[in-house]
């Protein structure tokens, strides 16, 4: 783990002091639960219950609860309870004679962090992208809900997992650890996804709030960007999987946006998350993201993580000397204490127990299985036909022994260490690349014991192109790793792999190619290949699913949550804004000096709401693979679309029109009228249909006003304009063959 050095002395000297003033509550983290305190009866609400605690805590104590400890792997960031963190990313001291347990945080976008150096093991799911491409929110609550039960066993009762920043860059290099492009999409799968996992008696937490949406200069950056472009785009994102989720905490994330940064940002924080929305949980900052104590805390931050710079003395001093009302500092106690009541961890104390890993690997198989995305299919190249197949050539992406994960805070680390490490390297970086040891040739020998598969690392173009020849069909494994703090340059695949693929494809027709990316990329040489099939970061069980949809044992029903460009070129930013020489760096780290100054490095979201598809929509860009797109080994045909103007609903008929079973995920778009002004359509709702060959279903798919409706920045608010809306459903963005309107009076 790196971090930039913030002002060491100063923070050692406040760490100290902060540890003195809650040290009288730190004898033992674990707090047995006190029945005969009357916030303790569970038929109370949790605001209620947050109320009657909050009347018997002391000043001090309050303050308590509004910083954190440190971070356990993190050398500068020690404090003198940070010991007691579990190993952890935070630890939020409780209050032990109230009966209020300590907070322990773990990261855990796609699994628990940090297993390695905790000596502990977790289950690795699919990326959240890869989620994503499932559209299944019963999907996403079951994924939830293991991240949550496995932070349980572990000792944790908050999760910072949660991603919903929008691909509004697909070169940011978190691209992995959010849901896609789309409002509704994303908000419905990470809300899902985070309603179960808090389920599981952990806080959740949804970040990172907001418009943080490339790592470049991500502790400086200014986004420029108008009311209506991010009410309409990100915040809808958040806003939606905050209806779903409840979370008990919302991140702030560490960028500015039209100059403040988001965890002082009175806009983000108080009028709309707050006051509109009107969220009950507590707003956490990013690590270091904390910048003032005044000026934050009217803005509406709740709690610095994960020291105690700005939310300890100084709070205190400021409370004193009046510069923090003491309602302001009330309001945030009561947000802490109100999310771990709903969250139930005060009913519920930690009760460490041994991972499901058998389960966790079946579940991390499902869940690959229904995310993996078919893209080309000529001549129906797959799936493998065991009798017509006999020899498969396996090229490139370490296939003989893992496939890739997505790093940074996100980062799960495998068993046995990374896959490709050199003998003896045992400990991580946190932006180390980690493949883990899940080997897709041993899983399609497993599937196929008859072929013969043999496989070459594709460093060497002329063999790889020889052992290609050689079989009846080719399987590239392409990569694309992508990390926190590290932007991509370029969507194209890195490391000579394009070239690899070409040489390839030109010596055997019959070559698929295997991606594991956390990102759109580009693909030259899609012409020239018979399938491709993103597997996205595939999790501890991604070989086997890989396996399963390669030989038909799972017939592919994922769709793309996200655009594929045919080049950079066609992005809104076609090179993301370069930083000046004396900004290099600041984002690749967690914290940063220079974010304490105000550096001039801004990018302005000038496209504004026009995020992924709508932006290839209203410029007339033809994508190398739409939003929404997805391929199956069986068809659908769709027929007979009514609208029904009062129910504001939908009604069609798919039928599966080949030879084997599927699920067809069948979307709806709006185009919204002329006063609208905008020249794309929006995706406002979609079914998962399961169909046996030949089967034909009606759907009815409900229209979503939310993501129908427009923000007037004038008078901020929202509105559904009367008016013809177009109505087209199908199965992807760019195929909706059918049409009507929908009437708003
Ligand atoms: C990341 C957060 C993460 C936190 C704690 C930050 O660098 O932006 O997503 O939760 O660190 O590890």
């Amino acid at each position: 783990m790196q971090f930039k050095k913030v002002k060491k002395a100063q923070r050692r000297a406040v760490a100290i002091v902060a540890g003195i003033m809650c040290a009288f509550a730190a004898a033992s983290p674990v707090i047995a639960q006190d029945t005969n305190h009357p916030w303790m009866n569970a038929s109370l609400s949790p605001e209620q219950r947050a109320d009657l605690v909050l009347q018997q805590m002391t000043l001090d104590e309050k303050i308590v609860l509004l910083h954190g400890n440190g971070m356990a792997h993190a050398p500068q960031w020690q404090m003198p309870l940070t010991h007691l963190s579990g190993g952890g990313a935070g630890y939020v001291e409780g209050v032990k004679r109230l009966g209020i347990p300590p907070i322990f945080i773990s990261d855990a976008a796609y699994g628990i962090r940090d297993s390695g150096a905790n000596g502990k093991y977790s289950t690795a799911l699919p990326s959240n992208l890869a989620a994503a491409s499932s559209w299944d929110p019963q999907a996403a609550c079951e994924y939830g809900a293991l991240i949550g039960g496995e932070l349980r066993q572990q000792g944790y009762n908050m999760t910072l997992g949660g991603g919903v920043n929008l691909t509004r860059e697909p070169r940011n290099g978190r691209t992995f650890e959010y849901a896609g492009e789309d409002p509704l999409l994303t908000g419905t799968i990470v809300g899902n996804l985070m309603k179960c996992e808090q389920a599981e008696h952990v806080i959740g937490d949804i970040k990172h709030f907001a418009i943080n949406d490339q790592e470049t200069g991500r502790n400086i950056v200014n986004v420029i960007i108008s009311k209506r472009a991010m009410q309409e785009s990100d915040l809808l994102a958040f806003h939606i999987g905050i209806d779903i989720a409840n979370p008990g905490a919302v991140m702030c994330s560490y960028n500015r946006i039209n100059g403040d940064y988001a965890c002082e940002n009175s806009y983000l924080l108080h009028d709309v998350l707050k006051k509109d929305w009107g969220y009950k949980g507590f707003v956490i900052s990013d690590w270091g993201g904390t910048h003032s104590t005044e000026k934050a805390s009217a803005a509406g931050l709740d709690q610095e993580e994960p020291m105690a710079d700005f939310y300890g003395p100084s709070l205190r001093q400021a409370v004193d000397a009046g510069k923090v009302p003491m309602a302001e500092l009330d309001d945030h106690a009561r947000r802490i204490l109100y999310a771990e009541f709903v969250a139930g961890i005060v009913d519920n104390p930690i009760e460490k127990g041994v991972i499901d890993v058998l389960g966790g690997l079946e579940t991390a198989q499902r869940m690959e299985e229904r995310s993996i995305v078919l893209l080309k299919n000529e001549r129906s190249i797959l799936p493998l036909d065991a009798a017509k197949v006999h020899s498969i050539a396996v090229i490139g992406g370490h296939a003989d022994v893992g496939m890739l994960s997505g790093g940074g805070s996100a980062q799960v680390d495998p068993p046995g260490g990374n896959a490709i490490a050199p003998p003896g390297k045992g400990a991580t970086h946190w932006q180390d690349q980690i493949w883990f040891p899940t080997s897709p040739v041993k899983a399609l020998q497993a599937k196929l014991p008859n072929a013969k598969i043999a496989f070459n690392s594709g460093e060497d173009l002329t063999s790889a192109a020889a052992l290609a020849k050689s079989a009846d069909v080719a399987i590239v494994f392409a990569y694309q790793w992508e990390a926190e703090g590290v932007d991509l340059k370029t969507l194209s695949l890195p490391d000579n792999q394009d070239a690899l693929i070409e040489r390839v494809a030109a010596s055997n027709p019959n070559t698929v190619v295997v991606l594991e990316s956390g990102t759109a990329v580009t693909m030259p040489w899609l012409d020239k290949v018979g399938g491709v099939m993103e597997a996205w970061y595939a999790g501890s069980s991604g070989h086997k699913a890989v396996a399963n949809v390669l030989v038909g044992k799972v017939n592919p029903a994922g769709k793309l949550p996200m655009t594929f460009p045919k080049s950079d070129a066609d992005l809104p930013h076609p090179v993301i804004p370069a930083l000046a020489p004396e900004d290099e760096g600041a984002g690749s780290g967690a914290v940063d000096d220079r974010a304490h100054v105000q550096s001039k490095y801004s990018v302005r979201y000038d496209e504004g709401l026009k995020v992924g598809y709508k932006w290839y929509e209203s410029e007339h860009k033809v994508p190398l693979f739409p939003f929404g797109f997805g391929l199956s080994y069986t068809t659908y045909a769709y027929s007979n679309l009514t609208v029904n103007n009062s129910q504001r609903s939908v009604r069609f008929v798919i039928k599966n029109t080949g030879m084997r079973s599927g699920t067809e995920i069948a979307q709806v778009y709006a185009t919204l009228p002329e006063a609208a002004g905008e020249a794309f359509k929006r995706l406002v709702g979609w079914q998962r249909v399961d169909l046996a060959p030949g089967e034909s279903k009606a759907i009815t798919v409900a229209l979503d006003p939310r993501v129908m409706s427009v923000f007037d920045e004038q008078r901020d608010v929202w509105s559904l304009l009367p008016g013809v809306y177009t109505i087209a459903a199908g199965s992807s963005s760019s195929d909706t063959p059918l049409n009507a309107t929908l009437q708003i009076q």
